[in-house]
């Protein structure tokens, strides 16, 4: 039995917590491989190492040198292996790092420290051996992961070795230099060793005791989702459920190995089990879990005959295309059509732009923008099994006094998307939480 384990920025905030770390390890011979964040918040108002590597980046692109920032860094680690009593040098790894922080003028590098050293105290604490991301994780020509490859030197590197500390968040490009994942990426590493292993599972160690039915940041105290598919994960972490990197499914998913989120300071709790869609058992709710962003701009076009009218589509969606703009939903109608964008891609005028030249591709009746609309996404197999739950969901927004600006049902009955004003955001996911998990009613449905 292998079991990969993933430590999230909390877990590894400071020596008291990496000790606890430590213990959950011990605790089961199987957690041979291990993956790390960079330590993260200690409290309230405190800032995560990553964030001031990233503002060590600024300061060596103004003044060419590594500033105050990257002195807070040093102090965080220094402080960290006093604290556990490591014989490790850490001061001369540090040096190490600002030396080359500086020489490589890099955002990527820099940021990749906070992962890089936080596996070298943690190897030094469990005794186990450091195996550096940067020799096993590779992305290819395009910038996306390089599977392949990636899996065959991880499981290369990882062979014969009873036990590793890997560092997350991070690899290496075609040109051999150090490249991120997106932020919260170390999920996403952590997925690609237990799939290079072929682990029997992958846990995911967090601050959280599992995925919960809502941010809890939102509504307080969330039911905690017991078992989720692959699918329904895919759906929530997409839709802003940052308790798990979006793109971590991809590595385990061809490989059917499940994922268990685990909270470190609570480590007896059940946590949540994210399995195959084949091996899900439905637990009874209707909706599984709701998720949500904020900030899209949606740019609704109507044409009255555009559904006869060969190649509209492709028209509009060339001009987004050539602009590299991605569009997250389209919803549409007979005479009507919408995209749904995030804001950041349209700022500095590319909106106007790009409304002009839909404008004079497909000459419609009317084109209109609107802005600061955020999405909600309730997800659910259970939704599939049960009549009325749009019904419900709308209901519920209305009786919230919360205008639905958009709508957008995909054919699977995996998940219902609407969009509401930004001011709206939290007052309806609250709504939408009471009647799906709180009121006497919320669960079952009845079934179709
Ligand atoms: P880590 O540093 O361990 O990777 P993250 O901060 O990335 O942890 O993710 C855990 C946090 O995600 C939780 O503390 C919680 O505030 C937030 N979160 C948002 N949505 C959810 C959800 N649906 N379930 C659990 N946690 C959620
Ligand atoms: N340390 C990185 C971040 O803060 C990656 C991670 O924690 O997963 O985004
Ligand atoms: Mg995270």
């Amino acid at each position: 039995m292998i079991k990969v384990c993933k430590f999230g920025g909390t877990s590894m905030a400071d020596g008291i917590n990496m000790k606890r770390v430590a213990d959950i390890i011990a605790a089961d011979k199987a957690r041979r491989f291990v993956v790390v964040s960079a330590p993260g918040k200690r409290f309230g108002g405190d800032t995560k190492i990553t964030d001031l590597l990233y503002r060590t980046h600024t300061d060596v692109k103004e003044t060419g040198h590594c500033g105050e920032a990257f002195q807070k860094v040093c102090e965080r680690f220094c402080g960290i292996v006093s604290e556990l009593g490591l014989s490790l040098d850490m001061q001369t790894i540090l040096d190490d790092a600002r030396r080359e922080i500086e020489e490589e003028k890099s955002e990527d590098f820099t940021a990749s420290r906070g992962e890089y050293l936080s596996a070298r105290v943690m190897a030094a604490l469990l005794g186990f051996e450091f195996v550096d991301a940067r020799a096993v994780v590779k992305f290819g020509e395009n910038g996306n992961l390089d599977g392949e490859l990636t899996f065959r030197l991880t499981a290369e590197a990882l062979k014969g070795k009873r036990c590793a500390v890997v560092s997350g968040f991070y690899g290496e490009d075609r040109k051999g230099k150090v490249k991120t994942f997106s932020r919260g990426g170390s999920d996403v590493s952590g997925a690609i060793v237990a799939r290079a292993v072929g682990a029997d599972c992958y846990e995911n160690w967090t601050d959280v005791s599992g995925f919960l039915a809502c941010d809890p940041r939102i509504v307080e105290n969330p039911e905690n989702i017991r078992m989720l598919s692959y699918k329904e994960l895919r759906e929530l972490s997409y839709m802003g459920a940052n308790v798990l990197h979006s793109e971590s499914i991809f590595p385990v998913r061809e490989a059917d190995i499940p994922i268990r989120i685990k909270n470190t300071f609570r480590p007896e709790d059940e946590g949540t089990d994210i399995v195959p869609t084949a091996k899900y058992r439905f637990g009874g709710r209707v909706v599984t879990g709701i998720a949500g962003k904020k900030d899209f701009t949606v740019i609704f076009v109507e044409k009255s005959m555009m559904n006869s009218e060969i190649g509209f589509a492709h028209k509009v969606l060339g001009v987004l295309e050539r602009h590299g703009i991605s569009f997250e939903h389209m919803p549409s109608g007979i005479d009507t059509m919408s995209f749904v964008i995030d804001s950041a891609l349209l700022k500095n005028g590319v909106l106007e732009i790009i409304t002009k030249e839909i404008e004079q591709a497909v000459n419609p009746d009317v084109v209109r923008v609107f802005d600061d609309i955020s999405l909600i996404a309730v997800v659910g197999h259970g939704m599939s099994r049960s009549v009325g739950t749009s019904a419900r969901l709308f209901d519920a927004i209305a009786r919230a006094g919360v205008n639905v600006r958009m709508i957008d049902q995909g054919s699977s009955e995996l998940n219902i998307i609407v969009g509401v004003d930004n001011e709206n955001y939290e007052r309806a996911i609250r709504a939408v939480y009471e009647e799906f998990f709180t009121k006497k009613t919320a669960d079952f449905g009845y079934q179709a």
